[in-house]
């Protein structure tokens, strides 16, 4: 286990240095460091750490990208987290990315995707890694896993509809490794 460099907690983001070596950071310390590399203010980008929307809290995390700031709004069990993600532009801060992603909850999150074991017409399928299951693959729905065939099922029994999707960022898995060499970053020109 590496530690991050700046505060000292797990590391999970590991990057190859041009001068040599290996840079170590946590996601927030891996956020500022992207953010002064690309000539951003971190501080622009502050949310709190949980909104409620309509009586139910929801915790929120975000991460720095290349092309904007992706904030999760997140709930349930580490192993089966449900999010949605807003992915503002760097010139948009955090509060206003806070009413933007309250939209999405209210939309996808703050109802159950499956009713009664049948999908409902709109909601959230996170679609992760499972090195356990024979196809490296599971599906997170309102805070619980599913296989391939358990996905079959809910499909099979809404044969005759059109589902029509928006494919998102989804939430880091936690615990989940991120490496990459300090070239490929975005960096201020
Ligand atoms: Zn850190």
């Amino acid at each position: 286990m590496y530690t991050c460099q700046d505060c000292g907690i797990e590391a999970n983001h590991h990057i190859s240095m041009e001068k040599g070596g290996v840079a170590h950071y946590c996601l927030d310390c891996f956020n500022v460091y992207l953010c002064k590399r690309m000539g951003l203010d971190i501080a622009l980008y502050d949310h709190p750490k949980t909104i409620s929307v309509e009586g139910q809290r929801f915790r929120v995390m975000k991460e720095v990208l290349d092309n904007g700031v992706a904030y999760y709004a997140y709930k349930g069990k580490p192993t089966a987290l449900s999010s949605v993600s807003y992915l503002g532009p760097f010139t948009m801060n955090g509060k206003e990315a806070m009413e933007e992603l309250k939209y999405r909850i209210v939309a996808f999150l703050k109802h159950d995707t499956l009713q009664e074991d049948e999908l409902s017409e709109i909601g959230v399928i996170g679609i992760v890694d499972d090195p356990d299951a024979w196809d490296e693959i599971a599906f997170i729905i309102d805070g619980k896993r599913y296989s391939s065939e358990d996905m079959m099922d809910f499909f099979s029994s809404v044969r005759g509809v059109n589902m029509m999707y928006i494919m998102q960022p989804r939430i880091p898995e936690p615990g989940s490794k991120w490496a990459a060499p300090e070239s490929i970053l975005p960096k201020k020109e």
